[in-house]
């Protein structure tokens, strides 16, 4: 078949009276990987206070619909969106926020699986939430992924949410904020934001969790070489996984090395001492182990106070954040300030004038919009 015959082939599909596949406009469609749950009849549209009213009743599926409005990027979806997040905001709070990174392969789904099992059969309510700065480019959500968290996903006490699809990480990680408040209201004790171990993505999550835990594998003593600095100084822990078999003693002798990498670290704000342990998420080796760590970082860190001034410093994070992204929008979306852009832009390659004269001028011109 010729490739044109590929393309032009008939796909009822994509016919405007097919039925089959809906998707609304500026909300991107997630793969489905909790069921709905709700007996509510699914509506058009949801007021604020049934949709505050449903999130604090601990409806899933208004819950569900709820964290689509905060992604989705219609004005009119964000304007309802922050007024659910406003109301729910007294009601959030009161939960353990685990940030978990790794690279891919690590196993981070499959200790996700374990370690959210292990709670939710303990009868805590856990949320994931995933972020994913690349689902973009792979056309998908890592944890779009059906065959993940089979168990934990179907679990009534658990609640999992693919990344979503679109939006810069600083977008998508303030979506995450968002969407933890309304899972927190909603009755969830336990929230997991998870992420790829690609660099930046952990900075954001940082900001959004109270522990950090890397998930490591054991390699030949270049154990260092693939973490950068940064993210193993932002971890309060480090597990190293797929320690079962033949890989134990390997896994052990990881563990030593980075164990003595740590100590050459500058003390942590926390006081915490960063811990190194192995486990296996497939065996269900030492994941309560690392669950009995978390919570006794939390007392810690809530008995010397850390964990308040953590959270702080996060919404003072955020509060700057959204000034900036703001700011940059409102300048750049500007279409006076678009024409004089693409005009001055000109000017700098012809060599008229220097590019900090014309970014002078510009913002000059943006004062005098705004006076
Ligand atoms: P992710 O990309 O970090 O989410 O990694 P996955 O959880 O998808 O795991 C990647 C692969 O490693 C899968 O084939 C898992 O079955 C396997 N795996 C995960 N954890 C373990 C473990 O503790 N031991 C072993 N032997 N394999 C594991």
């Amino acid at each position: 078949m010729s490739e044109e015959s590929i393309y032009h082939h008939h796909h009822p599909e994509n016919e405007e009276h097919y039925k089959g596949l809906k998707v609304n406009k500026g909300v991107k469609e997630m793969p489905k990987v909790n069921p709905y749950r709700s007996k509510l009849k699914r509506r058009a549209k949801l007021t604020v206070s049934e949709y505050v009213e449903g999130i604090l009743k601990g409806d899933l599926s208004i819950l569900s619909r709820a964290v689509t409005l905060v992604e989705s990027s219609l004005p009119e979806h964000q304007q309802i969106a922050q007024e659910v997040v406003e109301k729910a905001l007294p009601h959030s709070g009161q939960s353990v926020r685990l940030g978990i990174t790794g690279v891919p392969g690590a196993g981070k789904s499959t200790l996700i699986e374990t370690l959210g099992l292990h709670l939710v059969k303990q009868g805590k309510k856990l949320a994931v939430l995933a972020i994913d700065p690349s689902s973009e480019r792979s056309k998908g959500s890592i944890l779009g992924d059906k065959t993940r968290m089979e168990e934990l996903s179907v679990h009534e006490n658990a609640f999992i949410r693919p990344s979503p699809t679109s939006g810069t990480l600083g977008g998508v990680a303030r979506k995450s904020r968002e969407s933890i408040v309304l899972c927190e209201a909603a009755g969830f004790d336990t929230i997991f934001v998870e992420t790829v171990g690609v660099g930046q993505s952990e900075i954001a999550v940082h900001s959004l969790v109270d522990f950090f835990l890397l998930i490591q594998l054991s390699g030949g003593g270049d154990e260092l070489q693939g973490i950068k600095r940064g993210i193993m100084e932002m971890a309060d822990a480090i597990a190293i996984n797929k320690a079962d078999g033949s890989n134990i003693e390997k896994a052990n002798i990881t563990r030593q090395h980075l164990q003595n990498a740590l100590h050459m670290f500058p003390k942590t704000e926390s006081g915490w001492i960063p811990k190194v342990m192995t486990c296996s998420a497939t065996e269900n080796i030492n994941i309560d182990a690392i669950w009995n760590m978390v919570m006794e970082y939390i007392e810690y860190v809530k008995s010397n106070n850390y964990f308040y001034q953590h959270r702080n410093e996060q919404s003072k994070y955020w509060l700057f954040q959204t000034i900036n992204d703001r700011l940059k929008s409102d300048f750049y979306n500007n279409p006076i300030i678009k024409k004089q852009l693409k005009k001055v832009q000109e000017k700098v390659f012809n060599n008229d004038i220097t590019s900090f004269v014309a970014a002078k001028e510009i913002l000059k011109t943006y004062h005098q919009l705004n006076n």
